[in-house]
């Protein structure tokens, strides 16, 4: 007998489609931070950016709303992860501002 897998979706798997299809831009506004703008919201982009904390690889934390209300990672969480370059970024400018501290 086959499990019926169709219908039972959990939330975190839509959030992390949906991850996936957002556009999103990033920009690394400081060590392990990212900032992340949602451009799917069009003119209304600028309303829909927050900042993503990193730390050893991971998105670890995000200033949206979701974030706080939702068990689990929030969509910027797994978009920022799912960018591979904006994660390197992030940690290399964490090396450079150690680097400028010694
Ligand atoms: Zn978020």
């Amino acid at each position: 007998m086959s499990k019926a897998t169709s219908g039972t979706e959990s939330s975190i798997e839509r959030t992390e489609r949906r991850a996936q299809w957002e556009s999103f831009a990033f920009t690394v506004s400081a060590a392990n931070v990212v900032k992340i703008e949602n451009q799917s919201y069009g003119d209304e982009s600028a309303e829909h950016r927050y900042l993503v904390n990193v730390a050893d690889g991971e998105a670890v934390s995000c200033s949206c709303p979701a974030d706080e209300y939702h068990p689990g990672k929030c969509k910027h969480c797994l978009a920022v992860e799912n960018e591979t370059a904006v994660m390197q970024a992030a940690s290399a400018s964490n090396d450079e501002l150690a680097e400028a501290c010694q």
